[in-house]
């Protein structure tokens, strides 16, 4: 019996100890690549310990509101540790292009940011700088995780873990469906008329992908086939019969990543994401860091009738 106690006790102490390494969900607030490192807790001139994680990025840089919420410190005239918006400090306070210290508040906070004014995660706040104490430190975004009393808490696993909205990484993105059935979230049946995750073909040419839902799935073109096989030869021959008795679930889509598309009656470039969503390429050197010097290779011409086969999502504008 003392052993429970002691467990019971030793949980309710948790709480106190994880704090420091507590995850929070937040949109990563500077874009673009960076660098940072677990720098809380370091300790700093004049026996102050760091209560941040430094993001390091070239000036001028957007910083992106984390989360929704409202601004409650925006300084006007630059403290001696710069600009900053609430918990994002050192915010750029040069004229673009020069060190000089001059920009003012026009180059550190966007125009709609002003005290007081409600944000959305996502949102622009500013831009990366180099103000204040980080005049010689080179410019970075010193970033703070307070919770509503207060108290700091290491960002670093946030940050971590944090989304960025406007990324596309196609290996991850491929990663995420290995087969059919989990880019289309097919969920398993009793007594499925075909084998899940096989190829089946009867007397005609056509291949059809069998589901774990029992339904089989057309590949509308040899190029949506080949992003997710290389050649044909785990493709199954069955009777006519036994194809037509199982039913017909739909079209399959491009493997996430793997490839872009555009439409015939459209010049937009999309990058493939997973379940079939769309997501618009929002510029050419974007396509170029995604993909590769030979992106334009990359991209195949989807007929509009194969295109309502796909949703859209959020349009790529970082590659990190
Ligand atoms: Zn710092």
């Amino acid at each position: 019996m003392p052993k429970i106690v002691l467990v019971i006790f030793s949980l309710s102490l948790i709480p106190l100890t994880v704090t420091a390494e507590e995850v929070r969900p937040i949109v990563f607030p500077v874009e673009g690549e960076v660098s940072f490192s677990d720098s809380y807790g370091d300790s700093r001139s004049g026996g102050r310990v760091h209560e941040g994680v430094d993001i390091f990025a070239p000036k001028m840089r957007p910083l992106i509101a984390t989360v929704d919420g409202r601004i409650t410190m925006l300084p006007q005239n630059e403290p001696y540790y710069g600009y900053a918006i609430y918990r994002y400090i050192h915010v750029n306070n040069d004229t673009p292009g020069t060190d000089d210290g001059q920009g003012g508040v026009v180059y550190a906070y966007a125009p709609t940011i002003t005290d007081n004014a409600r944000v959305v995660a996502g949102q622009l706040l500013g831009w990366v700088g180099d103000s204040g104490n980080a005049e010689n430190v080179g410019s970075h975004l010193h970033f703070e995780i307070h919770t509503p009393d207060g108290t700091p808490i290491n960002p670093y696993l946030s940050l971590v873990n944090a989304s960025h909205p406007g990324a596309f990484d196609p290996e991850i993105t491929k990663q995420t469906a290995p087969t059919i059935n989990d880019d289309k979230q097919l969920l398993s049946i009793s007594s499925p008329a075909c084998q899940s995750n096989t190829l089946v073909k009867a007397s005609t040419d056509a291949v059809y992908y069998c589901g774990a839902d029992g339904q089989r799935y057309v590949f509308p073109n040899q190029k949506i086939y080949l992003s997710w096989y290389t050649n044909f030869s785990g493709v199954i021959t069955i009777t006519d019969a036994e194809l037509a008795n199982i039913p017909l679930g739909g079209n399959v889509t491009y493997r996430p990543g793997v490839r872009m598309v555009k439409m015939t009656t459209d010049p937009k470039v999309y990058a493939v994401a997973a379940g079939g969503i769309l997501r618009h390429v929002t510029s050419p050197e974007l396509a170029r860091s995604i993909y590769g010097e030979d992106w334009n290779t990359l991209v195949d011409d989807l007929s509009d009738a194969f295109f309502v086969n796909y949703h859209l999502g959020d349009p790529i504008t970082t590659i990190f």
